[in-house]
């Protein structure tokens, strides 16, 4: 297809997932890793195919080993030292106990619903709408898992992927993370390898990149819509406003097909109230996490304090925060330098306002107390910082939105109105790449074929 115009407000396209560059080294803005596709992700095994990231070796995909996540991939700071990993020692038996506890009823899940990413592959049945009609963690309440350590790390999992704490996210989506992808494997458990994950220096702009420039002159950066006019059975199509900001002039653009792959809240303003029944009953579910994303750009490698040596994502036990990603873990470098650290921060929505009102070194301040005590010299070997405020960084799976009539209607161009579509990750409920990339394959394809 070559007849169509893509319009994106931002100077180059990516969205969540753009990257950004720091005295030379590239580092992620947003989005920073994928996992391997499974058997439920063919669109995206493809797209990783054609961009040469996998071959097929004997009936096997066999992955570019300069793309998968370097060795050491995790570690936790706990009770004073880095340990391997990200969950918690088990060093009293209630913890292991629970671990397995834990285990067991993501296997049960797993083997009587069944899950799958993307999330539209998995049965939808009475059982997924009953997690999905309470939190996860009054579910985790009533299975009588409440170790303090399987908590936190269940609590900082549901922050890391869904911008919100296990009280505010649905049991189906806690499930859905575990059990879509690798269960859970409390240490000890040899029967899996850890998790394989692909990872760049600049995050997954490894992957829009490319993609953007398949697409060549169709696509019209800095264009911010402003308004949606018209119809698709009216005779000029749609009407599309947008705003050139480097011309500083309007422009207007008709279309037969139209699809919005914007978040949810932005289509609704784009089009108004009342255009389409399905998009204002999923806009009112809605709700999004603030994230803020630093990028810290030191002078030189940082003291480490004892235990599992320096990795690519560190976490700290008991922080309001994520941790941080290194930025030259996949680099080839034999000895420890200047890097750019990316720190995550997923932020509670009261806090939107302070996100953006409060001063960039307010936050920054913020960030290295979150980190001090893990590097207590992070802020002599500082040399720059770059903050990301995302408003709006992805959609919370909070009770009642996965199993919402008007998401499944939203996503199967069931839009009421003719040449309406909608592909962006919120049609899943939650933000990941497989459900983005997946949502518009799949649209792509009814596209074409009329
Ligand atoms: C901090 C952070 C970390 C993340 N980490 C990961 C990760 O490691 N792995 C992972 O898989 N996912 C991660 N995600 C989730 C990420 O959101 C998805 O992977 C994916 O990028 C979502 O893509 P999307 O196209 O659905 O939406 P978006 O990225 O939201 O894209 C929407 C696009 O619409 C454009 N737009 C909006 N309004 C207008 C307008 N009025 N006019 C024109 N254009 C407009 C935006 O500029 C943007 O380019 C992360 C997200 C954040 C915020």
């Amino acid at each position: 297809m070559d007849d169509f115009a893509l319009l994106e407000l931002e100077d180059q396209a990516g969205g969540n997932s753009r990257g950004h560059q720091m005295a030379g080294m590239a580092c992620p803005l947003g989005a920073h890793y994928l996992p391997l596709p499974g058997k439920d992700s063919p669109e995206v095994y493809q797209l990783l195919e054609d961009l040469g990231l996998v071959r097929q070796e004997l009936g096997r995909a066999v992955f570019d080993e300069r793309n998968l996540c370097h060795s050491p991939q995790e570690r936790l700071f706990f009770e004073g030292q880095w340990h391997e990993g990200l969950l918690p020692p088990a060093l009293r038996p209630e913890t292991r106990s629970q671990y397995l506890g834990f285990a067991a009823a993501v296997a049960r899940a797993q083997k009587e619903l069944g899950f799958a990413m993307p999330t539209h592959r998995a049965p939808w049945t009475a059982g997924h709408q009953a997690l999905d009609a309470q939190t996860f963690a009054s579910w985790l309440d009533g299975q009588g898992l409440n170790d303090a350590q399987l908590r936190w790390y269940l609590d900082y999992c549901c922050r890391d992927d869904f911008g919100a704490a296990a009280s505010e996210v649905s049991a189906w989506a806690g499930l859905h993370y575990f059990a879509s992808r690798h269960g859970f494997h409390p240490p000890g458990d040899e029967t899996q390898e850890r998790e394989a994950v692909l990872t760049w220096p600049q995050g997954n702009a490894f992957l829009t990149q490319q993609m953007a420039a398949e697409i060549g002159p169709q696509l019209h950066c800095g264009r911010s819509v402003l308004k949606i006019d018209g119809s698709g059975s009216s005779k000029q199509g749609y009407e599309v406003w947008a705003w050139d900001e480097a011309r500083q002039v309007p422009e207007r653009w008709q279309a037969r097909q139209l699809v919005l792959a914007t978040p949810l809240f932005i289509a609704q303003k784009l089009l108004g109230r009342g255009q389409s029944a399905a998009l204002d009953d999923a806009a009112r579910l809605m709700s999004y996490a603030p994230w803020l994303v630093a990028n810290l750009q030191t002078r030189g490698p940082l003291m480490q304090r004892v235990g599992a040596p320096p990795s690519w994502d560190n976490v700290i036990y008991g922080s309001a925060a994520l941790g941080y990603v290194d930025a030259s873990h996949q680099s080839l470098r034999p000895d420890p330098g200047a890097t750019v650290l990316t720190a995550y921060w997923a932020l509670p929505q009261g806090q939107r306002p302070a996100l953006l009102k409060d001063s960039w070194q307010q936050w920054t301040q913020r960030v290295l107390q979150e980190l001090a005590s893990v590097h207590p010299d992070l802020s002599e070997q500082l040399q720059a910082v770059a903050l990301m405020r995302w408003g709006h960084a992805m959609s919370i799976p909070r009770p009642g939105t996965r199993g919402a009539p008007a998401l499944r209607a939203l996503a199967s161009s069931q839009t009421g109105q003719p040449g309406l579509h909608f592909a962006h990750a919120d049609l899943s409920a939650y933000s990941v790449f497989e459900e983005a990339y997946t949502h518009g394959v799949k649209l792509a394809g009814r596209l074409r074929r009329g």
